[in-house]
């Protein structure tokens, strides 16, 4: 305990975040003891089931998260790109865990109302995980007397539409598409470094140019000329030139950039990469049929959906079709020879000749992809001597079973 105490004192002055330490007996005899060992056996002897295995020679252990108090000056509303109403306290500034936190997140309305937090309160607030604070609860007995119980607002504190709170929902949300707030939060994320990655597009100059009205939309930027810019600054023709060489260097970006950056919900990075790979352009990606999205590997029938809905509301494709007629020119992932584009493949037990790795990289090769366990979306189980619960699967499923010949046969073919 000695020695996790002192590497919490220490973790502080580490160059990265850290939340626990691991506790590992280090003698192998001690590891292998009966009475040690792993937890869990192997199902079916098979070499992944191994890894899942749960040592008890080691244990994790987590540090309290760093906390702090402090008073909330006043809690305000951050209107997401999406529309979501956050509710934001406003802190008499405090140090944590290193930085110091001004600001913190109170989640949604009825997080507020179950910790009962007013404005003026002397709150705990906590890093979790060490990246956005949080308040925790209210520090009992220090609250102002005739503090009043906090009201979440009923509109967006930008355009002051009515905030609607769809049913099954925590949280509020503005529901005009138009709102400012959501128009700047949109194309920030669409220029950021998740996004398409504009050089020197940062916050700052996206909120300046929508202020100046130099812009109105996301597809303004790709028709920003020099003079557009010229009146935002004194002596700003090399910022100018910059930002508008910046801009046209990214026409040509990865199609899973421009996807990741519209926005679309329950779509991430890994997702956008995905339908980039799946559908290999914007219009595809408009078009795409409900069951071939649930078929992008991944996904479920709630990403598919969302995306599904958000291709078909009609603002969407519109975007869409202005980004394209601006310039905008998705660049499709790498096409790969062969013809197992979209096709996945389980492996299972021995093949004659091929070892595991080989038959895995002959698909990718071919564009398909080796994935770990047989479900609905499997194209393919290649099965060899011994193979075992997953040809069971395969079977139930109805999925093409293909010895060695069968899948050389398809490499071959394409
Ligand atoms: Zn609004």
């Amino acid at each position: 305990w000695a020695a996790i105490r002192e590497l919490d004192d220490r973790r502080r002055a580490l160059p990265f975040g850290t939340d626990g330490a691991v506790v590992k007996l280090d003698a192998f005899a001690q590891q292998r003891h009966p009475r040690v060992g792993f937890r869990g056996m192997a199902a079916d002897g098979q070499a992944e089931a191994a890894r899942k295995l749960s040592p008890r020679w080691a244990c994790a252990f987590k540090f309290p998260p760093d906390r702090a108090e402090t008073r909330v000056q006043e809690i305000t509303i951050q209107v997401g790109r999406t529309g979501v109403l956050t509710p934001v306290a406003e802190l008499e500034p405090v140090l944590l865990a290193g930085t110091t936190v001004r600001r913190a997140t109170l989640h949604n309305a009825d997080e507020i109302a179950r910790k009962d937090v007013r404005p003026g309160d002397t709150v705990l607030v906590e890093k979790a995980g060490e990246i956005i604070p949080a308040v925790v609860a209210v520090v009992p007995g220090r609250r102002a007397p005739g503090a009043a119980p906090y009201v979440f607002p009923r509109e967006c504190p930008v355009c002051r539409t009515v905030a609607v709170r769809p049913e099954g929902e925590v949280a509020w949300r503005c529901p005009n598409p138009d709102c400012p707030e959501q128009v700047r939060r949109r194309i920030e994320h669409f220029a950021s470094k998740a996004g398409v990655d504009i050089d020197g597009l940062g916050e700052e100059i996206v909120g300046q140019l929508l202020e100046r009205g130099v812009i109105r939309r996301l597809p303004d930027l790709f028709r920003l000329r020099l003079e557009d810019l010229l009146p935002l600054r004194k002596s700003g023709e090399v910022w100018a030139a910059n930002l508008i060489a910046g801009i046209g260097a990214r026409r040509e970006v990865e199609l899973w950039r421009v996807i990741n950056g519209l926005g679309i919900p329950q779509v991430g990075a890994a997702a956008a990469k995905e339908l980039a790979r799946t559908f290999r352009s914007l219009e595809a990606l408009l078009d795409a049929p409900f069951t071939e999205l649930c078929r992008v590997e991944g996904f479920g029938e709630k990403t598919a959906q969302a995306v599904r809905a958000w291709c078909e509301q009609p603002v969407n494709r519109a975007l869409v079709t202005d980004l394209l007629g601006a310039g905008l020119a998705p660049r499709a992932p790498a096409a790969v020879a062969g013809g197992l584009v979209g096709k996945t493949f389980v492996l299972t037990g021995t093949l004659p000749t091929l070892a595991r790795e080989e038959a895995a990289a002959l698909i990718e090769a071919s564009g398909g992809r080796v994935s770990g366990s047989v479900s609905r979306k499997t194209h393919y189980v290649v099965a060899g001597e011994e193979a075992g619960s997953k040809l069971t699967k395969a079977r139930d499923l109805g999925i093409p079973v293909l010895d060695e010949a069968g899948l050389r046969a398809l490499l071959a073919g394409g």
